[in-house]
């Protein structure tokens, strides 16, 4: 299957002894001009490429105050050493996320710290040479941002800003990566990550309302650029087609169908991830945002609401009203942006959704926290629930539900191995090994409970696992998605 062997599934943790440079090889396709461009980067490497990236690590420590005070306080405790599913998958030291945090932190005290300006060798700086370039590219692409380094540490630091701001600098000297690039070049020019135009986003939307009508009788639309619809539902582009994505989408369609609001996709917002975050480029960040308010006005919509989407849920949880607000145009009555599990979740508190739960007792199921929703996000009314939400609803679907170990859930929970922008074949070996520990926790409640499958709320997430299963001896469907119990579960026609 791979040039790479598979880790062997063990009893977790299991913290492996280190091996040096084992991953130094690991790195994505850099992206070229045509996809550098767009994006307002250089085309290729500049020349005087050490002065730009040395300016460009001012400008950002002068711009966010938070990466200059993770640069400063590490105290080198490494009570983090371990708890990086790229370290304990692949044994690189590098992998630690405060090694990783050091390939930058050592060039930032070289040019930006007294004592590393008159003393390098003494506090560990060192000048930024093609050599340590060439570690950043590897490295910096070998963190997923998904933070869980961040929980452990006593001072909060979180290597994912820190992987951001490199991978910043580094598009700003011409050094960008091919996967996340070309994607945010697909939605300015076409409004989604796959490049698929609105004719074709048109008719997969058609296929899927008669694969609907085929399979229950019952009329549910997936309406497109419905102009005076209640609700704007902004979901990964993946949701049209991948599986078991699309399965998810089915079930929202459901969902609205039975609570009888009016709603519709828009073809200029038809992506809600935003690579933007991935690169830590706030510029780009915010042009993909715009994008929805430009839809939301444009649609005339009361509400916006997020498909199932790990990353782009953070983007809007945490960023969208900065970005792309004030939303004051939208309905005040209901947050904004909503994850499209709050809206399911209330229609069930509410008891508007009629869900049969014996439609699943085919699986039997876990759950897959996806970390920029258990870190760096929060969903309903309560503290926690981005945990506690997702669970009820799948719960309210179905008749076995199983926790995987409580190490390796909500805050805790482990990358799947390809967020953050790593989502791409050139990375496969550094995708499957990164997968290892979450694995491991799915082996435990197969082997504990006999469960057959893993929900998640993240197309990332999902894409990621269809893929790397088979690697482990689990069948690429086995991933499924949240809202693909509901549709199975719910009764159509049953609510007034
Ligand atoms: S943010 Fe995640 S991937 Fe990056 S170093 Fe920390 S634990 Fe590893
Ligand atoms: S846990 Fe925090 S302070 Fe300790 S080594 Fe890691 S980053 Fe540094």
């Amino acid at each position: 299957m791979a040039d790479f062997d598979t880790p062997v599934l063990k009893e977790y943790p299991v913290i492996p002894h280190i091996q040096e440079g084992v991953m130094a090889h690991s790195k994505p396709f850099v992206a070229k001009e045509q996809f550098q461009e767009p994006l307002g980067f250089p085309g290729e490497l500049v020349d005087n490429w050490e002065q730009v990236a040395i300016d460009k690590m001012g400008e950002l420590t002068g711009k966010y105050r938070s990466l200059a005070v993770f640069l400063d306080s590490c105290v080198k405790c490494g009570a983090c050493t371990d708890k990086c599913h790229y370290y304990l998958g692949t044994s690189d030291p590098k992998n630690m996320p405060v090694a990783r945090q050091d390939l930058y932190r050592k060039v930032y005290r070289r040019y930006y710290t007294f004592a590393g300006k008159h003393f390098p060798k003494l506090v560990g700086a060192t000048d930024l040479t093609k050599e340590v370039l060439d570690d950043w590219y590897s490295y910096f692409h070998q963190c997923s941002q998904c933070r869980r380094c961040s929980v452990y540490c006593p001072y909060g630091i979180d290597t994912a800003e820190i992987s951001m701001a490199a991978r910043e600098v580094m598009d700003s000297i011409g050094l960008g990566q091919k996967y996340c690039n070309e994607i945010i070049a697909k939605v300015y020019k076409i409004g989604n990550n796959l490049g698929l135009p609105q004719p074709a986003l048109a008719d997969t939307l058609e296929g899927l309302e008669e694969d609907i009508e085929d399979d229950t009788g019952v009329a549910v639309r997936l309406p497109l650029d419905e102009k005076g619809a209640d609700v704007l539902v902004v979901t990964p582009s993946a949701d049209f087609f991948a599986e078991p994505h699309v399965d998810g989408l089915m079930g929202y369609a459901k969902v609205f169908h039975e609570a009888g609001i009016s709603w519709t996709l828009s073809s200029h917002a038809s992506e809600a991830a935003n690579f933007g975050m991935f690169i830590g480029s706030y510029e780009n960040m915010r042009k993909v945002s715009l994008r929805i308010r430009e839809a939301a006005l444009d649609l005339g919509v009361k509400r916006i609401i997020f498909g199932e989407c790990g990353h782009a849920w953070r983007v809007a949880y945490s960023f969208l009203n900065t970005l792309a607000g004030p939303f004051d145009f939208l309905d005040p009555k209901y947050p904004v942006p909503m994850h499209i599990m709050e809206f399911t979740y209330d229609l069930i508190q509410r008891n508007a959704l009629t869900l049969d739960k014996s439609a699943n007792d085919d699986m039997r199921l876990t759950y897959h926290d996806s970390c920029n929703v258990a870190r760096a996000s929060r969903m309903g009314p309560m503290p926690g629930g981005q945990f506690v939400l997702p669970r009820e609803v799948i719960k309210a679907s179905c008749n076995h539900f199983f926790d995987m170990p409580q190490e390796t859930i909500h805050e805790a929970t482990y990358c799947c191995g390809g967020g953050g922008g790593l989502l791409t074949d050139d990375l496969m070996e550094l995708r499957v090994k990164g997968a290892l520990p979450r694995m491991e926790a799915l082996k435990h409640v197969v082997e504990e409970h006999g469960v057959t499958h893993m929900a998640a709320i993240c197309a990332i997430c999902k894409s990621q696992f269809a893929k790397v299963m088979p690697y482990y001896g689990f069948s690429m469907d086995s991933i499924v998605s949240v809202h693909q119990l509901v549709s199975n579960a719910i009764v159509l026609g049953n609510k007034q």
